[in-house]
């Protein structure tokens, strides 16, 4: 399984640079992810390589133009397989979440557009544009973090991306719960001691551990993922025992 992904950048050796490392970097070589940058300024058609014009209306900022983004939007739709859903990352999109990229592992691709400036034209979003995803209630100074954010989340979800394929089902957000702790050497450090459990060898134990752990997290830092999900009555036992103090 491999995706291929175009992301229209004003600033693609941002894009570039960022994918070399670690995961993503170890997916690019092998492949199973290929990612092209398509700069909107190459489809500029005056000698400044204008992309931006003030906003009608008035107000602060420029807005991207339609004609140079649509020529990249509609370049960076050959260059991955037909049917690939045009995304635009935008502080206004729906939220970007796990369930969105394990959605897109089923896409032949994608097109990603990064805005930058105040924005771009609403008439390109309307007509060139499938979706637009925002990766969390916050404006950055740009869509190429997102972008970023975006190939990493989804690239991990990839059969073969990651060193064991258990670890993208036991992470934060699958199921809805956040990670439970992690420990490793030594085990004891500055007097703060593993869990002993940890050290068992007791596997179901460990595996009740971590649970009502995840579930603790959860209840506390993100009570709304909770509600959202419901509880089975062994979580909701589990749950107690976390809240009773029980480690
Ligand atoms: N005027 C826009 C607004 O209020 O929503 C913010 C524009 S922002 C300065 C420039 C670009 O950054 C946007 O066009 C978008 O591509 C990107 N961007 C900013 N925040 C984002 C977020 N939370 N998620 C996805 N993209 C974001």
């Amino acid at each position: 399984m491999s995706v291929r992904i175009a992301v229209v950048t004003l600033f693609p050796a941002m894009v570039r640079d960022a994918l070399q490392y670690g995961v993503v970097g170890r997916a690019l070589t092998q492949g199973t992810v290929q990612v092209e940058c398509i700069d909107p300024r190459d489809f500029a058609t005056d000698a400044h390589r204008t992309v931006d014009d003030r906003p009608y209306g008035g107000g602060p900022g420029m807005v991207l133009k339609v004609e140079p983004l649509r020529s990249a939007v509609r370049h960076a739709r050959e260059r991955v397989p037909a049917g690939s859903p045009r995304v635009y990352l935008g502080a206004d999109g729906e939220r970007f979440e796990t369930a969105t990229a394990r959605a897109a592992l089923a896409w032949p691709g994608l097109v990603l557009v990064a805005g930058r400036y105040e924005g771009v034209d609403q008439r390109l979003l309307d007509t060139e544009i499938d979706a637009s995803w925002s990766i969390g209630d916050f404006v950055l100074s740009g869509g190429e973090l997102p972008a970023l954010v975006v190939i990493d989340a989804i690239a991990r979800l990839l059969p073969g991306t990651l060193g064991s394929p258990e670890s993208a089902q036991e992470e934060s957000h699958n199921d809805s719960l956040l990670d439970w702790p992690h420990y490793t050497r030594p085990e004891q450090i500055d007097g703060l001691q593993v869990p002993p459990v940890l050290l068992s060898g007791d596997h179901a134990a460990i595996r009740r551990w971590r649970l009502r752990q995840a579930l603790g997290r959860t209840w506390r830092r993100r009570p709304d993922l909770l509600r959202r999900r419901g509880l089975s009555a062994d979580e909701r036992a589990l749950l107690e025992e976390f809240k009773a103090g029980c480690d």
